[in-house]
């Protein structure tokens, strides 16, 4: 599995700040092992030292370098037998364990080339909290339900059109990369706009891709605040909006639009636009609504960029509480 750049980043910044908490908790411990019990300390020392007799022993001439060696070698691990009975005898038995975080990188996240365990098992946590800032975060396309769509023989059946409009989403889903086209999400109000979408929104970032989903009077928020009173907090959301593998607009139109939300608007669907990153729009305007409310350049990249997809039938929040 390949993660994303901002999820192996927060990966790693999670890793490092475990390797430095281990560090000194493995420090503090062995202030307390000293105070408590001098005599390790001492140990320590010694043990410390025969290291360095046995390096002099096997660069010495003229004695016989294997006697002395196994003889400290012999001494050493009566030092480490004794070092380990005190311990364990004045405290829990994880004052013991003195190794790095992860056995099998020494908490450096990687073997050679290849991400270590522990480092995925971050990935992973932190995949999982992305999934999980969408507010719908449990929708599935296996919660869909067609039968909320009523079946008619009439110029529009609802029901085999959003038969179609479901198929399309759960394809661009399952086949989503970073150059999939952009979807514009057109019906009225309850019938299943924002449910896709977050279904869209949750399966993307389980691929590992960074999403970012925002209601369009949240996303104008940000936008102006980072355009009237900018600041990095207020940079690093709009950077979000403008890179994030796949932006989902939900509810376009339900925001107070004005000239600044009109540009806004412009400049970062045509940004996305010109380098090719998806976008998903939902909105209950049609395109001469569109077209007026904001303007005609915003309509027509939308004519010409987008893939229109429908959502018709009878308002579902209503329908389930009948
Ligand atoms: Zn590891």
């Amino acid at each position: 599995m390949t993660y994303s750049k901002e999820i192996l980043t927060r990966a790693r910044q999670r890793l490092e700040k475990a390797r430095e908490d281990r560090q000194s908790l493995l420090t503090a411990r062995e202030q307390e092992i000293y105070e408590k019990l001098p005599r390790v300390r001492e140990l320590d020392k010694q043990l410390s030292g025969s290291m360095a007799k046995a390096v002099q022993a096997a660069f010495a001439k003229g004695t016989d370098a294997r006697e002395v060696l196994e003889k400290l070698k012999a001494q050493n691990m009566a030092l480490q037998a004794e070092r380990k009975a005190l311990i364990a005898a004045h405290f829990p038995a994880e004052y013991l364990d003195d190794g790095p975080i992860c056995p099998h990188c020494e908490g450096m996240g990687y073997i050679g080339t290849q991400m270590c365990s522990c480092l995925q098992t971050l990935c992973q946590e932190e995949l999982k909290k992305t999934i999980s800032l969408f507010a719908a975060g449990e929708h599935t396309f296996a919660d869909f339900r067609l039968e909320y769509y009523p079946d008619v023989r009439e110029r529009i059946n609802p029901r085999a059109i959003m038969s179609r409009t479901s198929d399309v989403c759960r394809r661009y889903a399952a086949e989503f990369t970073p150059n999939s086209g952009n979807l514009l999400f057109n019906g009225g109000t309850g019938l299943g706009k924002t449910f896709l979408s977050a279904c869209i929104a949750r399966q993307v970032a389980e691929k590992g891709y960074s999403v970012a989903y925002e209601s369009a009077p949240r996303l104008f928020a940000k936008l102006e605040k980072d355009h009237f009173r900018p600041d990095e907090h207020s940079a690093r959301e709009v950077a979000e909006l403008y890179q994030s593998t796949l932006l989902i607009i939900d509810d376009l139109g339900t925001e107070l639009t004005g000239s600044f939300t009109i540009s806004a608007l412009y400049a970062l669907v045509n940004d996305r636009l010109l380098t090719g990153k998806p976008t998903i729009i939902s909105t209950n305007l049609n395109m001469n609504e569109i077209r007026q409310r904001y303007s005609p350049q915003i309509a027509s990249r939308l004519e010409g960029g987008y893939q229109l997809l429908p959502f018709v039938g009878q308002d579902i929040r209503v329908l389930k509480n009948k």
